[in-house]
């Protein structure tokens, strides 16, 4: 599969259309942005990471019914994923209070949630991403309503999928971010990443976060967390 031209370039990542038809390779970057492009960074390493962990995150959920872009890993930072229309929303999952929700409803951090909260985000960078109901998204069209309710009931069940996996390695999952996307034939498929990037990650035993946190917030040993998140994925070897 060859590269042909860079079709889109975000924060962490660039999209290249390739000499198949419906086939894009995703180069994941080391580059590291956070509140909105106003903080900038690099962490060394993280593009391989956060591709690797977003592979095998995919393959365990596609194993479990959920339809994915992706389609094979090329190298430690490139992937060939179906070609995807986005649908201009975050989805964000949450069991355990961080983050904006955190300080936007007075909740400690770390606060468990009585069930799991299901937020949508208009993908809009110059706005700031704002937090919209469904009733929002009908009224801008961003989705349909079948889109809708199959996007929800996706990201509760990846959910339940990924919090059994990552407890198994002794990683509690707070809460992640996920965007979806339509294939030229019309199928509605989870696309970008689930990495450090875009989950909060906690050491079950000693609390210690394992994500992008430590970048945002100077926390230290960043490398060494998505290291760690890594190893704990896929093995040392
Ligand atoms: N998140 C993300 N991209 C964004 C915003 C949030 O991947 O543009 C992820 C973030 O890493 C966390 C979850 O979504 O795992 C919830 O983030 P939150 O709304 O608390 O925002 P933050 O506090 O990171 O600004």
């Amino acid at each position: 599969m060859q590269k042909r031209k860079m079709v889109y370039e975000g924060k962490a990542k660039r999209v290249y259309e390739t000499d198949q038809d419906g086939i894009y390779i995703v180069s994941y970057k080391d580059d590291a942005t956070a509140f909105n492009g106003q903080k900038r960074g690099s962490i060394l390493g993280k593009g391989a990471i956060n591709n690797q962990v977003t592979n095998h995150l995919m393959q365990l959920l596609e194993k479990e019914g959920i339809p994915t872009h992706f389609i094979e890993q090329l190298n430690d930072t490139e992937t060939a994923v179906r070609r995807v229309r986005i649908i201009p929303l975050e989805v964000i999952v949450r069991s355990i209070a961080a983050g904006s929700l955190a300080t936007r409803l007075g909740l400690e951090e770390g606060t468990v949630l009585k069930s799991t909260v299901l937020e949508f985000c208009f993908k809009r960078d110059d706005l700031g991403d704002p937090l919209v109901n469904s009733s929002h998204i009908r009224a801008l069209g961003l989705a349909t309503d079948e889109q809708l309710s199959f996007i929800s009931s996706y990201a509760l069940k990846i959910n339940s999928i990924l919090s059994a996996y990552l407890q198994e390695v002794g990683i509690a999952l707070i809460d992640f971010k996920l965007e979806f996307g339509v294939t030229d034939s019309g199928q509605l498929v989870l696309a970008d990443e689930i990495s450090p990037d875009t989950c909060r990650f906690w050491d079950t035993k000693t609390g210690k976060k394992l994500d992008k946190d430590r970048f945002r917030r100077d926390l230290g040993d960043v490398e060494e967390a998505y290291q760690e998140v890594m190893h704990r994925l896929l093995g040392r070897a």
